[in-house]
C-alpha cells in the first residue's frame, strides 16, 4: 500500500511529545513490512537534515488569504520511506513548533497550509496514496479536503485519523473558514463546527473514514462523557467508532544492551549494570544515596497540568523525609517547574529537578531509577511508562488510558508495576507504600522488573495493526460526503 502521513512533528527533527516518536516510527515499521510511506511534515527552524538536503519539488497553494510558495526537501530512511519537509520561512523558521507565550496568532494558516500542503505535494510527486493517515489538530484538514478539493485527484484514497490526545482541539476562530476556503455549508454541527468556532480535531474526526486513537483504553474514555472534553458525541458517531491501536517505541533508540548514554549497558538476562547506572545518575544529579532500602524515583514528562505532578508533588514529601530520593526532568508550566524547584530546595540530595529537555538523561532516569512514577490524570497512550519496562524501571502509573493497557498490577501475580486507581494523593501515596514493600523484597522486585522487561513493547504489533486497518478500509468509488446539516 501507498501511505500519505502528513504529521506536526517528528523525531528527530522536531518534537513536543509522543506524536513526534510515532510519526518517525510507525513510518519507518510499515516500510519495513513493504509499503511505501511519505510523510509530510514542516521545516522548523528545528529541522537539522543530515548532509545536504536532497531538494524537491516547488508548488504554491492558493488559499484566499494569499498564495503560499511552498518548497521541499527530502530525507530517505529507507528505501521505501520518504520524508518531505515543507519549507516556507514566513510560516515555519520560528523558535517554537506551536507557539512561545501562547500559540501563534496565524497557527490556522501555518497548519491548514500543512495539511492542504501534505495532498498537494504528494500530487505533485505523483504519489497516489491508497491511505492517507492524518494526525491530530494540526492535520485535521487533511481528511476535509480530501473529501472536498481532492476529491477527484485522489478518489482512490481512504483516510484515517489519529487522535493522540484530545484535549489539543485546534479551535479558532470562524473568521478562519472564509480565510482558508473552507465553505460555510461545512460549518455545522454535523461538520467542523464547535460551539461556533472551527474545530480542526472536529474536522479530522467528521472526514475521515475511520478514527483512531492510540489505546483500548483512552478509546472507550474519550467516546464517554466523562472523558470526551465535549467531543464524545462526535466520536460515538465516528464511522466504525474509535479503535485504540497502542504505541510502539523505538526498540533500537530504547535498548539498554547497546545504548551508548548509558555509562554501563545491561538485558533482562542481566541486570547487574543497572547499579552502576543508578549510582552515575546520583552523581549526574546531585543527589546522595537513598536511605537503607529506599528506591530511587524517576518522573519524566512535560509540566502541564494532565501530567499530575501536583499530586507527586503533595505524595511525596512524607516518603523523601523517610529517604526515598526522586530525580525529575520535564519542562512546561512555569508554576509546576516553580513547585518542583520548591521540593527541590526543602530535600537537597533528596530532590533533583532538571527543566530541562535531555534525551541523554532520559534514558539515563529509566536506567538509573528503580520506580518510574506516572500519576498522569489522563494519558492517550503513555511512552515513557514502555521505556521503564523496557529499562527494568518498574512503572507506577494512574490506572487510566494508555497506562492501564500497558502497565499490569503485581496483584494479579503477572504484574509488570503498580497501579493505583484514582487521581489523589492518598491514591499515589498508597501505591508508594506498596512500592516500597516490593522494593524491599529483592526476589519479587526482580520477577516484576524481568517480567516488565520481557513484554513486547516493539511497533511490530502496532504496525500490524493499523496495516489490518488500511486494508479493511477497501477502496473503490468515492465514499458519500458526511451530512451538512444537523447534529452527529
Ligand atoms: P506526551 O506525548 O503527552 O508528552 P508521552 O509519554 O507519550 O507524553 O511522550 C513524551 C515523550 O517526550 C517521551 O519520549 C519522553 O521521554 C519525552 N520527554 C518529555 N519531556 C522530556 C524532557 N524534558 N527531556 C527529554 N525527553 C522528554
Amino acid at each position: 500500500m501507498r501511505v500519505l502521513f502528513p504529521a506536526s512533528e517528528v523525531e528527530p527533527y522536531s518534537k513536543t511529545g509522543g506524536l513526534a516518536d510515532v510519526a518517525a516510527s510507525l513510518p519507518l515499521a510499515l516500510a519495513r513490512r513493504g509499503h511505501e510511506v511519505r510523510v509530510v511534515t514542516p521545516r522548523y527552524r528545528s529541522v537539522a537534515l543530515p548532509g545536504a538536503p536532497l531538494p524537491g519539488r516547488r508548488f504554491t497553494l492558493e488559499f484566499p488569504f494569499g498564495p503560499v510558495e511552498v518548497s521541499t526537501v527530502e530525507a530517505h530512511p529507507h528505501e521505501r520511506l520518504t520524508q518531505v519537509f515543507l519549507d516556507v520561512p514566513a510560516l515555519y523558521d520560528r523558535p517554537a513548533l506551536y507557539g512561545e507565550r501562547g500559540d501563534y496568532p496565524d497557527n490556522a494558516r501555518r497548519f491548514a497550509t500543512l495539511a492542504v500542503g501534505a495532498l498537494t505535494e504528494a500530487q505533485a510527486a505523483g504519489f497516489d496514496p491508497d491511505v492517507v493517515h492524518a494526525h491530530d489538530w494540526q492535520t485535521g484538514l487533511t481528511p476535509l479536503a480530501l473529501r472536498r478539493a481532492f476529491a477527484g485527484v485522489f478518489p482512490r484514497a481512504r483516510s484515517v485519523f489519529t487522535i493522540h490526545n484530545l484535549a489539543y482541539q485546534g479551535g479558532f476562530r470562524k473568521d478562519a473558514l472564509p480565510e482558508l476556503g473552507i465553505p460555510w455549508s461545512d460549518f455545522t454541527p454535523g461538520g467542523v463546527e464547535y460551539w461556533d468556532h472551527l474545530s480542526m480535531l472536529k474536522a479530522g474526526i467528521v472526514f475521515a473514514d475511520a478514527v483512531t486513537t492510540v489505546s483500548p483504553t483512552y478509546a472507550r474514555e474519550i467516546t464517554s462523557p466523562g472523558g470526551g472534553m465535549g467531543l464524545d458525541g462526535v466520536l460515538r458517531a465516528a464511522r466504525g467508532g474509535v479503535t485504540g491501536v497502542l504505541n510502539g517505541v523505538d526498540v533500537e533508540a530504547w535498548n539498554p544492551a547497546t545504548d551508548v548514554s548509558l555509562p554501563e549497558r545491561f538485558s533482562a538476562a542481566d541486570v547487574a549494570g543497572r547499579a552502576v547506572c543508578r549510582a552515575r545518575l546520583l552523581d549526574e544529579v546531585g543527589l546522595s544515596a537513598p536511605g537503607p532500602g529506599m528506591p530511587l524515583v524517576g518522573l519524566i514528562g512535560r509540566m502541564v497540568a494532565q501530567k499530575g505532578a501536583d499530586l507527586a508533588q503533595a505524595a511525596l514529601p512524607a516518603f523523601l523525609e523517610r529517604g526515598l530520593a526522586v530525580v525529575v526532568l520535564g519542562s512546561g508550566e512555569p508554576a509546576i517547574e516553580q513547585a518542583w524547584r520548591r521540593l527541590e530546595a526543602r530535600f537537597p540530595g533528596r530532590c533533583a529537578v532538571r527543566t530541562t529537555f535531555d534525551v541523554g538523561l532520559s534514558h539515563r532516569i529509566e536506567a538509573g531509577a528503580d520506580f518510574f512514577l506516572m500519576p498522569s490524570r489522563f494519558e492517550p497512550c503513555g511512552l515513557n511508562q514502555l521505556y521503564s519496562l523496557r529499562y527494568g524501571c518498574v512503572p507506577i502509573v494512574h490506572g487510566v488510558g494508555g497506562l492501564l493497557d500497558t502497565v499490569a498490577d503485581v496483584a494479579t501475580g503477572e504484574g509488570t508495576g503498580l497501579v493505583f486507581r484514582g487521581a489523589t494523593v492518598e491514591a499515589v501515596q498508597g501505591a508508594l507504600v506498596r512500592a516500597l514493600a516490593l522494593f524491599r523484597d529483592r526476589a519479587a522486585y526482580a520477577a516484576v522488573q524481568r517480567r516488565g522487561m520481557g513484554r513486547d513493547v516493539s511497533w511490530d504489533r502496532s504496525a500490524l495493526a493499523y496495516e489490518r486497518l488500511y486494508e479493511g478500509l477497501g477502496q473503490g468509488p468515492a465514499r458519500p460526503a458526511p451530512p451538512v446539516q444537523g447534529s452527529p
